[in-house]
């Protein structure tokens, strides 16, 4: 294990964190999806208000928000201490843990762990994580099904199509459209299924019943893993978690290690935390919480497989490796306005919105997601929601200076943009130079209409493809003051 912790991994050979097109491409493409605005504005509008109201009922929300984040750095300074310690107390108790370098480690681990069952069927507890390493797809070419139970990644799944929000993945979807999904891809629907939501619902779980049933092994994430104790926790609404954690034999969940916390304590911390800032409730309707194997009751074969894939290089970075304080509460999605506009499948990466624009690119390597840490106003609302005050903006601006930094070590010419500084940076260190720049930039107002210059020759083009420019005033500052006082003495 400490071989695991000692030297930062990146992930290896798996695409599911890369995006297909850069940001600005993606969101243009996007934006001209009028429907999925209307879809997003609805859902982040109503989400925002009831955690709003809920938020605010709590004299001490500031003082939790504190609470949170020294928790989570505290975990980050010793996280080898609290992970060894989580690994003894989950195999104390019958557990048995697997340490997974990247994607495909892990992928190989869980589908060989379905595999010894000799089971060809698995169902799944809604977990980002497994989506971060394509654990779908492995099991499926490996001829495992996994059926997703939480009833909009159900849906995504069914539309074979990519979650676009971590709490609701199928957010970018109505209700016109489930239905349509649930008609084309459910054999045992009813046909004349309407769109009323309870009616969708109960569709669906008509459709999971027989899986949670038949199924032997379920999969999972976790929200929260104790380390003195070895507990695993999974928080959720609709109580597919909890059939998906007791039902089968066999349970395999899937971690980050970033999940990991030190004791009991902390859980309270964050269980008030989490459902104020994700559904806008008191409390989430299901907390599932394990111990190793309890024997005559739930799983008898308990596995927990810690991930890393990224998270190690993440947290060698003092400043970068805030986002590992990531409760997955999606409250910074919900306030930004770029995904509100854009949407999460913009941002290529099952981490969407402003959290997955400084997780992503540290998780694969910035030059795989090097559009996301630019893919923001830099509003700082994100870091007003974020129940463990993960400095968002400031974590983008940081990694925009490493990418600056990486592509400057890894060009042999410099870029334009330098060029253009180290000139801007020779003309201004001398006043001569300076005011002759200044009587040649004066013939720029021939181009000028209104005071405006509003389409400059190449290479300035670019400038002026999104802004206008001031054109350049008759006279300069110095000419001006001495011209005000040729006559004084
Ligand atoms: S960054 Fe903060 S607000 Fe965003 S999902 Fe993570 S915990 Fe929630």
């Amino acid at each position: 294990m400490t071989a695991f912790l000692g030297m930062p991994t990146a992930p290896r050979g798996v695409g599911h964190l890369r995006g297909s097109d850069p940001f600005p491409v993606a969101a243009r493409r996007a934006l001209a999806d009028s429907q999925l605005r209307r879809n997003l504005s609805k859902a982040t509008t109503t989400i925002r208000a009831k955690r709003a109201a809920v938020v605010a009922e709590v004299p001490d929300w500031e003082q939790l928000r504190e609470a949170g984040r020294a928790i989570k750095a505290e975990t980050m300074r010793h996280l080898d201490r609290y992970l060894e310690q989580l690994e003894a107390q989950v195999e104390a108790r019958g557990g048995t843990v697997h340490w997974a370098r990247d994607a495909i480690e892990a992928n190989e681990i869980v589908t060989g762990l379905v595999r010894a069952e000799g089971a060809t069927e698995a169902v799944k507890v809604k977990s980002i994580t497994t989506d971060e390493i394509g654990l779908n797809d492995a099991l499926a070419a490996a001829g495992i099904a996994a059926y997703e139970t939480d009833l909009a990644e159900l849906i995504v799944q069914l539309g074979h199509d990519r979650p676009s929000h971590i709490l609701v993945p199928a957010i970018h979807r109505n209700r016109a459209e489930i239905r349509e999904i649930f008609l084309r891809e459910m054999g045992d629907v009813d046909p004349a299924l309407t769109d009323d939501p309870a009616a969708l619902a109960e569709a669906a779980r008509l459709h999971l019943r027989r899986k949670f049933l038949s199924a032997t092994v379920g999969i999972s994430g976790a929200n929260f893993a104790i380390a003195e104790t070895g507990t695993l926790c999974v928080v959720e609404s609709e109580g597919n978690g909890r059939m998906c954690l007791t039902l089968p034999q066999t349970l395999i969940t899937v971690m980050g290690i970033e999940k990991v916390i030190p004791a009991w304590r902390d859980l309270g911390v964050f269980l008030q935390l989490l459902p104020r800032s994700s559904t806008g409730e008191r409390m989430n309707p299901y907390t599932s919480m394990w111990t190793g194997v309890t024997p005559g009751d739930g799983p008898q074969n308990v596995h927990l497989v810690l991930l890393d894939n990224g998270r190690t290089a993440a947290l060698a970075d003092e400043t970068g490796r805030q986002a590992l304080y990531c409760i997955r509460c999606s409250a910074c999605l919900n306030v930004c306005p770029v995904y509100e506009r854009a949407g999460g499948h913009a941002y290529g990466s099952v981490y969407p919105g402003p959290i997955g624009a400084v997780l992503s690119p540290q998780l694969t390597g910035i030059e795989d997601n090097a559009s996301l840490p630019y893919a923001s106003s830099l509003c700082g609302a994100c870091y007003d929601a974020c129940p463990v005050k993960i400095d968002i903006p400031s974590l983008l601006v940081h990694l925009r200076a490493r990418h600056v930094d990486e592509a400057r070590r890894a060009r042999r010419l410099p870029s334009a943009e330098a060029v253009t500084m180290a000139a801007a940076s020779w003309v201004m260190a001398d006043p001569g130079r300076y005011a002759a720049a200044q009587r040649a930039a004066r013939s720029g107002r021939a181009l000028s209409r209104g005071g405006r210059i509003r389409a400059l020759p190449p290479p300035l083009s670019a400038w002026t493809r999104a802004r206008d420019l001031p054109a350049p005033p008759a006279a300069t500052f110095r000419e001006w003051w001495r011209s005000e006082h040729r006559d004084r003495p």
